[in-house]
């Protein structure tokens, strides 16, 4: 008899359009499906507040429906380089399976595979959480695109992989012990800050799909408003950022049945899949986004890193500016802000508190529910002026202009900052702003 195969779950936490596990399931031997937390390897960064009360439920959601079909997902915790090479050796496993990432983690993934194919193992890896591999999307001179444009030119002709579809069955694996999720202490206790989270969001595959059907039905008609924060965007983020939808199934929903004013929209929409990409290609050949500038020109910028009274007043949504308390707001309590808000408030804090970005990324890493590798810093970085095919760094927003621009009536930050609220302002914006554009100068000399 053929041994087991073993499936490595990580942020593919799905059933649908999971190459590995289809490779697995053409094996026909038994399959161990695992998923592997772990916090201690290097290359890892350590989950977020917002993103471990997600991966709980969506970990809980992908359980159960591994549950009803037959088969069962085994929790392990700890450094993959021991974990996956001692369920092997439990399971007598002869195959493993996975779909690749592309941050620093992937350097875990590469010696592991030399090691278990060493050992006689048949172990792959395959394409399945983006669009495009990094590496396949290039210049001429083979080299990463550094600007969004032509990468989305060159990325969008390729030919799309058609996603698979979720197997209807699965077979039961060896019994191997598995950790108690709850045992992971996920979900905060004391105190119970979630409770914002629960009423906005149902993790996992099933509510990801819904939400993109909902989406492409009724609010992408309206997608070319989506600068509005009160119009609804796709919500997909986080579901996508736990791999419970792919890109590919969204690229193949918007070729899809959509009304006429929808389908207007969906290349736009997918553009905006394509800076997902973007960011990742960039990581890709930029392991450390998050700890660098990738314009190193910034180095020398004069940020400041006290992360005092200010800088809580901000993270707080106390700043007396009402965008900027609205959107600090709406993260803490959702997990999520409004594209154009999330610009406004970093801009905000890099440009008119001069604060480092780092400060910044490193407090949407705690508390937004998407919060990933590639598209925090990536972003955070764009908004700073430091980062790949960046907003100039003289373009400051102006949190009033915006709010008059994109929240005429005020629908947006009156639904988190109440009226009669008034907070004087934490800092002068247009004083502010001449010190942030006096900064630049100083690195531009
Ligand atoms: P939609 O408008 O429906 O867009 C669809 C999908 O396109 C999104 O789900 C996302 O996957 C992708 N997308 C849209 N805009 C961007 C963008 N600017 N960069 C990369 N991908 C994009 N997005 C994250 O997924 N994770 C993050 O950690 C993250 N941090 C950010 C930090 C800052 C400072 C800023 C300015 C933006 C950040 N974004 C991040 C990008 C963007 O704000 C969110 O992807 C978007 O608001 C999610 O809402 P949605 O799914 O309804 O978006």
């Amino acid at each position: 008899m053929t041994g087991p195969s073993i499936v490595w779950f990580r942020d593919d936490l799905r059933l649908g359009d999971h190459p590995a596990l289809r490779a697995a399931l053409d094996r026909d031997a038994p399959v161990v499906l695992l998923y592997l937390f772990d916090e201690e390897s290097p290359g890892i960064r350590p989950l977020g507040g917002a993103t471990r009360w997600w991966l709980h439920h969506s970990l809980t959601a992908l359980a159960a429906s591994i549950e009803e079909r037959g088969g069962r997902l085994v929790l392990r915790r700890g450094a993959a380089d021991e974990v996956l090479p001692a369920l092997v050796a439990e399971t007598g496993a002869e195959a493993v399976f996975w779909n690749r990432r592309y941050s620093a983690a992937r350097e875990i993934d590469a010696r592991l595979k030399a090691r278990l194919r060493d050992g006689g193992l048949e172990v792959a890896s395959f394409a399945a959480n983006l669009l495009v591999e990094p590496w396949e999307v290039t210049t001429d001179a083979g080299e990463p695109y550094k600007v969004f444009t032509p990468f989305w030119r060159a990325a969008r002709e390729r030919d799309m992989r058609d996603p698979l579809p979720a197997p209807r069955t699965l077979p039961a694996g060896p019994e191997v012990p598995s950790d108690a999720l709850d045992d992971w202490e996920l979900l905060p206790i004391r105190p119970d800050w979630a409770e914002g989270l629960r009423e906005t969001w149902e993790p996992g595959e099933g509510s990801a799909h819904r939400r993109l059907e909902h989406f492409a039905d009724h609010d992408l008609a309206d997608y070319h408003r989506r600068d509005e924060p009160s119009v609804g965007t796709s919500g997909l983020s986080p579901h996508l950022r736990f791999g419970e939808i792919t890109p590919a199934q969204i690229w193949r929903r918007m070729h899809g049945d959509l009304s006429p004013a929808a389908r207007k929209n969906a290349a736009k929409f997918l553009s905006e899949l394509g800076w997902r990409e973007f960011n990742w290609s960039i990581l890709y050949a930029n392991p450390d986004l998050a700890t660098k500038n990738y314009r190193p020109q910034f180095d020398a910028f004069p940020w400041s890193w006290d992360r005092g009274a200010e800088v809580r007043a901000w993270q707080r949504g106390e700043t007396g500016i009402p965008l900027v308390d609205a959107g600090m707001r709406e993260l803490w309590r959702t997990g999520v802000m409004h594209n154009r808000v999330r610009m406004v408030t970093a801009s905000f804090l890099v440009k008119n508190l001069l604060r480092h970005w780092r400060i910044g990324e490193e407090w949407f890493w705690d508390t937004l529910v998407d919060a990933d590798d590639a598209n925090n810093p990536g972003n955070w970085q764009w908004v700073a002026g430091s980062g790949a095919d960046a907003a100039p760094y003289f373009r400051v927003f102006n949190p009033e202009l915006q709010a008059k621009k994109f929240d005429p009536h005020g629908h947006y930050i009156r639904q988190w900052v109440p009226a009669e609220e008034l907070l004087a302002p934490i800092v002068d914006l247009a004083d502010s702003r001449r010190e942030a554009l006096d900064a630049y100068a100083s690195i531009r000399r």
